[in-house]
């Protein structure tokens, strides 16, 4: 069992730090809010008063963060506090510019990095089934195995550092492009009288189904919001994948639309209802409900 600092404990690092817990792990967890220390002190884990206190002399660093900047600052502690040979595992979804960064900064004070961004939403971080795309060196990863396998179901590692999160991005683009197109189904439907729940029924069932059909028709067309992966989160998302298509120099025109969609969301005021809330965007430009 391993002495495991972990820093961001959210919707998802919240649940993801109890399972380590549960599996029997000694878990130092850090939040800025004091929401996620309290849910990690009832589920049997230690809280720090700090970032630079949850680093300090563990055998492996976490870190669930909303974006970039929370990774940068985090990574200052890391690099100043843990100890030379620490495992830090970064579950962020951040760019890969910034992870390559943080495993050559990390490597000059002897720390092994992975980016390893996770796939499966609130729900699978509850139920430890995320899918997680893992970037850096294979022996890090063989290392960090038991630790993914307690969180996740899916794992693979899927290039250098950086690669989890280039994954990562394909992922989102999937995903938001999936969201948009759900939203426009469910207003074709509605719009010419056809009944939209047994629809998407039958459309979760044939070729068009996916896991988003399966999860999420009922709250969509119940118009219930509660995130979930906030818009805002999906806004920096499509960032990291437009940034990323641009070095990638290639044309990604859905998902450069999709972006548009979603920013759109973003302006309408909706940036911390759940990404399905693209339907109130489709609504508003079909001229119906309120945008
Ligand atoms: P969240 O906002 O619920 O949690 C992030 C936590 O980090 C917050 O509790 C915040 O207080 C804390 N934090 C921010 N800066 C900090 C700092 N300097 N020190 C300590 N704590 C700090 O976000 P989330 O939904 O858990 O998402 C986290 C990451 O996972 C994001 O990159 C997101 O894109 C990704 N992700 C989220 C989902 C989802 O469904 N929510 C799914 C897959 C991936």
């Amino acid at each position: 069992m391993s002495k495991i600092g972990f820093v961001g404990l959210g919707i998802m690092g919240g649940p993801m730090a109890g399972h380590l817990v549960k599996a029997g792990h000694d878990v130092t967890g850090f939040d800025l809010s004091p929401t996620g220390l309290e849910k990690l002190k009832a589920a049997g884990g230690a809280t720090a008063g700090s970032a630079a206190e949850a680093v300090r002399d563990k055998d492996i660093v976490i870190t669930m963060l909303p974006q970039d900047e929370h990774v940068e600052a985090v990574f200052a502690d890391i690099l100043a506090h843990a100890a030379p040979g620490t495992l830090y595992i970064d579950f962020s979804s951040i760019t890969p510019k910034t992870s390559i960064w943080t495993a050559t900064e990390g490597a000059k004070k002897q720390l092994r990095v992975l980016d390893a961004p996770v796939s499966g939403g609130e729900p699978g971080a509850i139920n430890a089934a995320l899918s997680i795309m893992v970037g850096g060196a294979e022996a890090d990863f063989d290392t960090a195995l038991p630790i993914f396998e307690t969180v996740g179901k899916t794992i693979a590692l899927v290039g250098p550092n950086g690669a989890g999160q280039v994954v990562k991005a394909a992922n989102q683009l999937v995903v938001g492009g999936t969201y948009a197109l759900v939203a426009e189904a469910i207003l074709l439907m509605e719009g010419l009288g056809a009944d939209a729940a047994a629809g998407l029924d039958v459309l979760a069932g044939g070729l068009a189904g996916s896991k988003i059909l399966e999860l999420k028709r009922k709250s969509m067309l119940e118009r219930s919001f509660q995130p979930g992966f906030r818009i805002d989160l999906h806004h920096k998302d499509m960032g990291i994948i437009l940034q990323a298509a641009r070095q990638a120099e290639i044309s990604i025109p859905m998902g450069a639309l999709t972006a548009q969609l979603i920013a759109a969301a973003r302006a309408m005021g909706h940036g911390s209802l759940d990404h399905s809330a693209l339907l109130l965007v489709a609504e508003a430009l079909a001229g119906k409900g309120q945008a």
